[in-house]
């Protein structure tokens, strides 16, 4: 049997009719750029979340860049975040010319709680930035507070947690901003690049909407010197629809994921943690195994493709060798060991099943 790690085919194919149909619907009405599209998805996506404004951008990485520069982050401050992420976290903070400071995640949700952020605050310190990272929020009531009593900004990177929650309450909307991909493969994703921010700040909004336009308040008067980031009509009448199953498409993944914590029995194998007081979407299913690369061979030649989430620790991409990052043991740990096993809509028992056995019988 074939699996791959993941497929849109069974998800697009459910919903090709409604597809077809926003498509036709502005291609005819013949704007590209601004339309009623997506202000109808920012006011949708907000309300989803329960955020009080969402601005669409290009992408992910763009969320956070212009997050960062609409809060007036840059040269010479300091952005704590995790040391295990996907390279766009740390992108973001380089891009607008601030230090990324990292703090090690929590070893058993692999993500970023409150512990480890005191021993790096400084003078120069302006935000903390948590990554709900494979699905799961981080550890929000620890990192808010800390934040509170140092006066820093929080700012989300909710790329792989679209309706994670924490306390009952969606990732997006505890920090000051929270910043969103829609980059196909996500929980939700368009059918190219996207993304959106929420925050309750109307200020901070009509910055980020103006950063992303030009920096222009209206046509041809710029405030700002600003970029182009914006959220195209296409891909915002997809995302309108995809949005109306995201509840149960993630619905869909915990089931998978369930199967997958309840089947899965090898010593060698170790299962994913849910923390104390949230949910899990199940972006990624990362398991760890001493013996990554034989297992993900082995899975290999039974005709299962796996992901790695992600190979390489940031601190030692080639991209940075030349900084002066502290030695951070627990995201080479992740890096070394993670394997991500296939998890997508439509995926059925018995290729389930066979995933299960296959890592049972793994020796
Ligand atoms: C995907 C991702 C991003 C970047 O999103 P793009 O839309 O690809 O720019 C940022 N952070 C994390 C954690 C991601 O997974």
């Amino acid at each position: 049997m074939n699996i791959p790690f993941a497929t849109f085919e069974r998800m697009h194919a459910a919903i090709r009719a409604e597809m077809a149909d926003a498509f036709e619907s502005v291609y005819d009405a013949g704007r590209f750029i601004q339309g009623t599209e997506c202000t109808k998805f920012e006011k949708e996506f907000a309300a989803w979340n329960g955020a009080g404004y969402c601005v669409g951008v290009a992408n992910g990485l763009d969320a956070l860049s212009l997050a960062m520069k609409a809060l007036e982050i840059g040269k010479g401050d300091e952005v704590i975040l995790p040391s295990n992420t996907f390279i766009a976290t740390v992108l973001a903070v380089n891009y607008v010319g601030a230090t990324p400071i990292f703090v090690e995640p929590d070893e058993t949700t692999y993500n970023m709680s409150g512990s480890g952020l005191e021993a790096v605050i400084s003078v120069r310190t302006k935000a903390i930035m948590p990554v709900h990272l494979y699905g799961q929020a981080a550890q929000m009531d620890e990192i808010t507070e800390v934040a509170g009593n140092h006066h820093l900004y929080v700012i989300e990177d909710c790329a792989q947690a679209h309706g994670a929650a924490f306390q009952n309450r969606k990732v997006g909307t505890f920090g000051d901003v929270g910043c969103f991909s829609f980059y196909p493969g996500k929980n939700l994703g368009a059918l190219g690049d996207a993304g959106a921010i929420l925050t309750d700040n109307p200020d901070l909004a009509d910055r980020i909407r103006s950063l992303g336009n030009y920096g222009s308040d209206r046509k041809y008067h710029h405030i700002y010197k600003g970029t182009n980031s914006r959220l195209d009509e296409m891909q915002a009448a997809f995302l309108r629809i995809k949005l109306r199953h995201l509840e149960e498409y993630n619905e869909e993944r915990d089931k998978i994921a369930k199967k997958y914590r309840d089947g899965i029995q090898n010593p060698k194998i170790r299962l994913p943690q849910i923390g104390k007081n949230r949910n899990h979407i199940w972006h990624i299913f990362a398991v760890l195994c001493e013996e990554r690369e034989r297992l993900r061979a082995y899975l290999a030649q039974k005709g299962i493709e796996t992901g790695c989430h992600y190979p390489i620790a940031l601190k030692d991409q080639p991209c940075y060798q030349n900084e002066n990052f502290a030695s951070l043991p627990i995201a080479r740990l992740i890096a070394a060991q993670e394997l991500s096993l296939p998890l997508f809509i439509g995926m059925t028992d018995t290729e389930i099943e066979y995933v299960i056995d296959a890592l049972n019988a793994f020796k």
